[in-house]
């Protein structure tokens, strides 16, 4: 009853509020579209070299980053920047929960994400701390993959990955201190299903190293293969001999 009424309002509130565009509250011209096409230009604008595995920009020499994981790769929708960057700001950081299933929906349209989402047969996110979700309200990894899966078609995952203690902001430490700030931080609760193909659901993927850490946990609980699937990454061309990612999860 509570659905169908939930059917009816949204029906009635498209009609009474025209859909708009979630960035800049443009008018759509689809209902079934989020972003309008000034909005979704620059988000699929053409990126500058990154590595192809992991998607850190450090591509031009080979990528230290990624050279030991577990994670297939990790694919992001774009730049922290611009549209994509404001509209991660507001379901982030201004409470705007709402967003989370559309900007989910625009990481199921990148054309580079679909061989892997071919293969994805069940979503995690990236788990908070319970502390952390109660101060926010939701995970926004969970709001995303929530979008995802109703465009995949792929169930959503949220009992299986759990985060055991808070962790440091990893942007303040080396990394030794990310390494040992993460080491132990996930668990994986119950049996996954055998041989099970993950995809891993980050809002901005900062440092790769929690990514990474989760997949650590999920491959000892026998998952196949685990790719990462994030709206952003932060463009930042790293000094020589640093670490490229930021964390500010
Ligand atoms: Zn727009
Ligand atoms: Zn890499």
């Amino acid at each position: 009853m509570f659905s169908l009424l939930g059917h009816f309002g949204r029906a009635l509130l498209d009609f009474a509020l025209p859909p708009h565009c979630l960035v800049c509250r443009e008018p759509l011209a689809a209902a079934s579209e989020y972003l309008c096409p000034q909005c979704w230009a620059p988000i699929r604008a053409v990126r500058p070299a990154r590595c192809p595995r992991c998607s850190c920009p450090n591509a031009e020499r080979g990528c230290a980053n990624c050279a030991a994981w577990e994670l297939e790769r990790v694919l992001v929708l774009g730049d922290h920047a611009g549209p994509l960057r404001e509209a991660i700001h507001r379901f982030k950081f201004e409470g705007q929960r709402q967003l989370g299933e559309p900007l989910g929906w625009c990481l199921g349209q990148a054309p580079e994400f679909a061989a892997a989402l071919r293969e994805v047969d069940l979503l995690i996110p990236v788990p908070l701390h319970a502390a952390r979700q109660r101060e926010r309200g939701y995970n926004q990894s969970e709001e995303l993959a929530r979008g995802l899966s109703g465009v995949l078609g792929a169930p959503l995952c949220t009992d299986h990955l759990r985060r055991r203690r808070a962790t440091r902001q990893q942007a303040s430490l080396d990394a030794a201190g990310r390494h040992e700030n993460l080491a132990g931080a996930f668990e994986v609760c119950g049996v996954l299903p055998a041989h099970t193909c993950i995809g891993l659901v980050d809002d901005v993927v900062t440092t790769a190293s929690t990514l990474s850490a989760c997949a650590q946990a999920l491959q000892q609980a026998g998952a196949r293969r685990i790719w990462g699937l994030a709206l952003a990454c932060p463009f930042l061309k790293p000094p020589l001999g640093t670490r490229p990612f930021l964390d500010a999860s």
